[in-house]
């Protein structure tokens, strides 16, 4: 069985004639497809269907005419898209069984593995390996500080922050809705993972009148599964869509300079920095030309701390208007967007410096103020129609280039540079840390030992153009 393309068909072409046509070369029930537009031409008309004989049909049928034209006939071209999702489900089907290994088993062996991983910290699951870390007690040194440093007064005081934070959080998404000039008030950044599908699950709830355009970033390289997921919950909800894919070269360059230059900073700081802050960039961006008032994302208190320094729910205006974030950027990662970028898309990352301040977004984090305790059964509960609880994990949904990152880490300073922001976000209770131990340890032993995560690791470097360049510093090889 084989498709065959057949071009230039002739006025009218119907779904029958082409059946008639090829009948005798034994078609593929539901294959046949006719794409012409009889009224407004904006393309050749053709057609596509498989059969059972093809190299006869074009044999008979290329060069035939009718009426004026003359049929063009041959093997249809491989679908690309159909290659790339193929590439995804096994990348996908990987992530699963290391998912499923470490929640599962992994539990029941580590003991096994004791003298092989490094030891980490009970309360944060911070490897020992990360610099200036002592465990005493089975605790490292930050807990310690952290435990210490909670103090009545101050908890008092947070606990009131946050409540004035809910409090104005909730006044502005109020007297935002239906308040756009244009058709939205709010864009907001969708991945499709728990914690933006959380948020948008509550905006929709409590302010059913903002009227929000969703946006997903399409990088070429996040999970298959966030993906699909975030087109599903788009369509439950019934909101406003795009999927924004800048040309393969902005994220391949980010990813390809980035990873050739992690360095001694671990690939946090250099390459996730450099991806998390253009996503988010291109929010402020699309919220700017199209001129809507706000942008929401998904980002938790830890997170916000630890790449803006940051713990109140909206970003400064003065930062939106000045190159602040952008300059913050490049001196924590070392790198000069314009080292990396063409003029053109250097303009994908914001700077405020210039830009009609009236146009200019407010950049809102609605989960900073809101604080959800995330392992919550209730939430769970509430979430359950919108997210399946199969393929919820974090480490399924997450970016393919998380394992390179990973692997380049565990090779170069010995733990993942993930580890140390990963477990501030425990320290706060934003992370389950049995979660992140079993999936911080099994990772640190995949790569040490190579496997698991062989066929995404090969896989994005073969998207990247890395393959020759990255396995000849590969761990173990
Ligand atoms: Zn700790």
């Amino acid at each position: 069985m084989k498709t065959i393309f057949i071009g230039a068909l002739p006025f009218r072409t119907t779904a029958r004639t082409i059946q008639d046509l090829v009948k005798s070369y034994g078609p593929k029930e539901g294959t046949l497809e006719v794409h012409a537009d009889w009224v407004n031409p904006t393309f050749e008309p053709y057609a596509v269907v498989t059969l059972r004989d093809p190299e006869r049909a074009i044999e008979e049928l290329d060069g035939l005419k009718i009426g004026a034209y003359h049929l063009r006939v041959h093997m249809a071209a491989e679908k690309k898209e159909l290659k790339m999702a193929n590439v995804d489900q096994q990348i996908v089907k990987e992530m699963r069984s290391f998912d499923f290994i470490a929640r599962k088993i992994w539990p029941l062996i580590r003991w096994l593995f004791r003298g092989l991983i490094a030891p980490r910290c009970q309360q944060c699951v911070i490897s020992s390996r990360v610099p200036n870390i002592t465990l005493t007690n089975g605790i490292c040194n930050l807990c310690h500080d952290y435990n210490r440093s909670l103090d009545k007064d101050e908890e008092a005081w947070r606990d009131k922050y946050v409540a004035h934070q809910v409090q104005e959080l909730d006044q502005l998404l109020v007297s935002h809705q239906g308040r756009g000039r244009g058709r939205y008030d709010a864009v907001v950044l969708f991945s499709g993972g728990r914690d933006s599908t959380y948020m948008l699950h509550r905006l929709r709830r409590d302010y059913p009148g903002l009227r929000l355009l969703l946006m997903t970033w399409d990088n070429g390289f996040y999970s298959a599964v966030s993906l699909e997921r975030s087109l599903e919950v788009a369509q439950k909800l019934d909101i406003d869509h795009i999927r924004f894919k800048p040309s393969s070269t902005v994220y391949k360059t980010l990813y390809r300079y980035t990873l050739q230059n992690v360095g001694q900073k671990g690939s946090y700081q250099t390459v996730d920095r450099l991806d998390g802050t253009l996503n988010q960039m291109l929010g402020f961006y699309y919220g700017y030309m199209m001129d809507i008032p706000l942008v929401l994302a998904g980002v938790d208190f830890a997170q916000e701390q630890i790449m803006q320094f940051h713990s109140y729910y909206v970003m400064p205006f003065e930062d939106m208007c000045s190159r602040t974030l952008l300059d913050r950027m490049e001196r924590k990662s070392g790198f000069k967007i314009k080292d990396i970028f063409s003029e053109e898309d250097q303009k994908l990352f914001w700077d405020g410096t210039g830009k009609d301040q009236s146009k200019i977004p407010r950049y809102i984090l609605p989960l900073v103020a809101w604080r959800p305790d995330k392992g919550s059964v209730e939430i769970e509960r509430e979430l359950q129609y919108l997210l399946p609880k199969r393929d919820s994990s974090p480490i399924i949904t997450n970016n393919q280039v998380l394992a390179v990152m990973t692997a380049i880490d565990i090779k170069t300073i010995g733990y993942s540079s993930f580890e140390p922001e990963f477990a501030e976000m425990i320290r706060f209770r934003e992370n389950d840390p049995i979660y992140w131990r079993n999936i911080f340890e099994l990772v640190e032993l995949s790569v040490k030992r190579k496997f698991l995560l062989e066929t995404i690791i090969s896989k994005v470097l073969v998207k990247l153009d890395l393959a020759a360049r990255m396995c000849a510093s590969r761990p173990g090889k």
